[in-house]
């Protein structure tokens, strides 16, 4: 089999090159051909040699995911269901804003961690994707919406690993694609509009201080222990204080001077009044060694058999209230595009089954509703 471009970062493109005998120059004009121009044909690629171009199709290739199913909710969110094989696929959501567009990436067919709150961790784990699988979602997205809308400029301004799966267990996969991703010779993101999310993979929080330092998102979910056991079950592995140390650890190579939490909020579980006091004694136990923080409220979005439902907004806004008192910065998340939400409901049931389609895609469809910024970010 050959090789699928879609997989190498410039270095690991120009060494192909170089195994071809062609200078790195070559690398990066073919880099620039499909990730800036988005081709996959290399008869288009009229800048290289013709020999260049005879060769390149008999040893590689550039293939994109099929897509399975496209749908636009009536405020612009877009999600594709790709096809990944094997009965698998994986969704990627476009969400456009005034000012932005955020793509939503999938970084795993299912997931391993199994969170109670979450469709996709009820499915099981299928398999990783592979770095051209990750790339796949966002130079499709890309160039399909730069079409669609007539331009020539960038269409996608940020991008979110908050689709299915958990990135930082497909590290390796996982870098090459950030490192595209921030390329300039690609899609030229800055760190800080590429948000990795996690569920709290401490060693690997490390790792990418050191190999890709982006904007860090970490799925908090719990106060304290015993609670996050039981909704995130990697917690048991890597407990609060812990993450909040790698936390800690990450923030002088993050781009922004922060690291975000995400909280789900689930009716009588995570949202009572003593919940959001042990959260504040929690940031502030670490604030004492300078974490500075923005905490997201999200509200669930319930699925078949999850047995939770959504905290109701009066419990949304008291959890709220006494973090913005302690003087944390807290949003609440407002669920977007709710007329595909419908539709999705009404896909067919083998591709939702092995899709988890409906509580990942919702959450991809968040946009942010600020409650109340605090005149200033504090340093907890
Ligand atoms: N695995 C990573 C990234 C993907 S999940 C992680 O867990 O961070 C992205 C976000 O969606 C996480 O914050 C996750 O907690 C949230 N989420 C999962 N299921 C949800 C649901 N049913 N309703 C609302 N948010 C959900
Ligand atoms: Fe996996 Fe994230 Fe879902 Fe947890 S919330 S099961 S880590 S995708």
């Amino acid at each position: 089999m050959t090789a699928n471009l879609l997989d190498f970062d410039l270095d690991g493109l120009a060494a192909f090159c170089e195994q071809l005998g062609e200078k790195r120059f070559r690398a990066t004009q073919l880099f620039r051909w499909i990730h800036q121009r988005g081709a996959s044909d290399f008869s288009q690629m009229t800048d290289l040699a013709r020999s260049l171009r005879d060769k390149l199709p008999c040893v590689c290739h550039i293939t994109p995911l099929p897509v399975l199913s496209r749908q636009q909710s009536s405020d612009g969110t877009i999600k594709w269901l790709f096809d990944v094989g094997g009965g698998n696929a994986v969704e990627t959501v476009f969400i456009p804003e005034a000012d932005r567009g955020t793509l939503c990436v999938s970084s795993q067919a299912g997931c391993a961690v199994g969170c109670r709150f979450c469709s996709t961790g009820h499915q099981g784990f299928s398999r990783n994707l592979s770095t051209g699988e990750i790339l796949a979602q966002l130079w499709y997205a890309e160039h399909h919406l730069r079409a669609q809308f007539g331009q020539g400029e960038r269409v996608i301004t940020n991008v979110v690993m908050m689709g299915m799966g958990e990135p930082l267990q497909n590290y390796s996969a996982l870098v090459p694609a950030l490192r595209v991703m921030l390329d300039d010779h690609a899609y030229g993101l800055s760190r800080r509009r590429l948000t990795v999310s996690t569920s709290g993979v401490v060693p690997m929080i490390d790792r990418m201080a050191q190999d890709v330092p982006v904007a860090l998102a970490v799925s908090l979910h719990a106060p304290n222990d015993a609670l996050r056991d039981s909704l995130v079950p990697l917690n048991k592995k890597y407990p609060l204080a812990e993450l909040l140390d790698a936390c800690l650890r990450y923030l002088p190579a993050a781009p922004r001077d922060f690291i975000t939490f995400e909280y789900c909020m689930l009716d009588g579980v995570n949202d009572q009044v003593e919940h959001a006091q042990q959260l504040v004694a929690l940031m502030q136990r670490h604030g004492g060694r300078g974490v500075a923080c923005k905490l997201n409220l999200i509200p669930f979005n319930p699925f078949p058999d999850s047995g939770l439902m959504c905290s109701p907004p009066a419990a949304v806004q008291r959890f709220a209230q006494i973090l913005l008192a302690a003087g944390l910065v807290t949003t609440v998340r407002k669920t977007r595009g709710d007329d595909i939400d419908a539709a999705c409901g009404q896909l067919a049931g083998d591709v939702l089954d092995r899709t988890n389609a409906a509580a990942r895609l919702a959450t991809a469809r968040q946009t942010e509703q600020t409650v109340r910024w605090m005149p200033k970010e504090r340093t907890l």
